[in-house]
Order: structure tokens, then C-alpha cells, then sequence
């Protein structure tokens, strides 16, 4: 995401007046605070759609019954949560629209490269899962941010969609675990 934080206290200031600066630090500009918080959910709205086109290529690598069957119980979370933010935007009056995450993309790079190196069964399983949560933690870090900004810009409503979704994506990351301890053995 390339939104510019433009106000952050200049680091040449002298170090006398620095604290000075800092207690008088101006609060954030309501619509400065929205243009972030619209950026990141154009930014999540890409990475769904990305994850909707990724995770079938996980499932078929994957070979442990459990894996499978949490990675598709997810693609239709996943699914359902692109249809969610399409709900978040039109409730902000705004169309939905996608913008590039390069974080997703490059964790869907590395999703691709540990499949590609991992030889198939119980190898991959483990490499699959390793990819798998950390896109579950890129979209906690992510849900976790936007919900807190639209309570904080008074979107309550959508604050609350967010936070649904954030539940979804922190099960999602529980029941890898949970698999992880169940398929990965010596
Ligand atoms: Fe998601
Ligand atoms: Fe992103
Ligand atoms: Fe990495
Ligand atoms: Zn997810």
C-alpha cells in the first residue's frame, strides 16, 4: 500500500524541542485516517480474490484428508468474505474496488515455491501448511488494523463485518495448527 504518511514529526528537529513537538502533536485528519482505512480495504479485497484463485492449487497438492478438508472449508470462507467486503464498501457508499497487494502476491510466490520443493505427502503437507498460515496472519494483521479504524472513524457497522471476518481468519489459522499436530509426524 503506497498511501504517504505525510505528518510523521520531522527527525531533524532539535532534540530539545522533540518532546515539545511531541505533546503538541496534532491528532490524525479524520479523512486522511478514512483514505488509509478505504486503501487497506481495497488492498484485502485484492488478496481475497487472490486467495480464491490460490487455495484450490493448495488443495490439490495436498494429500493429508484433514489438510484438504480445512484449506476447503476456508476457500468458501474466503469466497464469502470477498462477498462480505463487497457489503463493507456499498454500506460506505463506495464501489468495490481492488487495489495490488504486493504482500499477498509475494506470499502466493513463496506458496508456489515451497509446493515446488516439497517433495508430495507429508513434506509438502508441512510446507503447505507453513505458506497457508502465514497468509492467515497477514489477514489477521490486516482485519485486526481495519476494524479498529472503522470503530475509530465511526463506521460501527462495518466495524463489526470487519471483526466477523477476523474471527473466521483467526479459526482458520486455530484449525491449522490443530491439523498440523494431527498429520505431522517423524
Ligand atoms: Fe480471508
Ligand atoms: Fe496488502
Ligand atoms: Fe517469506
Ligand atoms: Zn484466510
Amino acid at each position: 500500500m503506497k498511501t504517504a504518511i505525510k505528518e510523521m514529526p520531522k527527525t531533524t528537529t532539535a532534540p530539545e524541542s522533540k518532546s515539545k513537538q511531541q505533546g503538541s502533536q496534532t491528532n490524525v485528519n479524520e479523512s486522511k485516517l478514512q483514505e488509509l482505512f478505504v486503501d487497506g480495504l481495497k488492498d484485502i479485497y485484492y488478496a481475497e480474490k487472490a486467495l480464491v484463485k490460490a487455495l484450490p492449487k493448495m488443495i490439490k497438492n495436498a494429500t493429508a484428508p484433514q489438510l484438504i478438508e480445512a484449506i476447503k472449508g476456508h476457500l468458501e470462507e474466503t469466497k464469502d468474505q470477498v462477498i462480505k467486503l463487497e457489503s463493507v464498501f456499498s454500506e460506505l457508499g463506495l464501489k468495490a474496488q481492488a487495489k495490488k497487494c504486493d504482500a499477498m502476491d509475494g506470499l502466493l510466490k513463496e506458496a508456489t515455491g515451497i509446493m515446488e520443493e516439497c517433495e508430495k505427502g507429508m513434506m509438502r503437507d508441512a510446507g503447505i501448511i507453513t505458506a497457508a498460515q502465514k497468509v492467515e496472519h497477514y489477514e489477521i494483521a490486516t482485519y485486526g488494523t481495519l476494524s479498529a479504524f472503522a470503530g475509530i472513524l465511526n463506521h460501527s457497522k462495518v466495524a463489526d463485518m470487519l471483526h466477523e471476518i477476523l474471527e473466521q481468519e483467526k479459526n482458520a489459522d486455530l484449525k491449522l495448527t490443530e491439523v498440523t499436530s494431527m498429520i505431522i509426524k517423524l
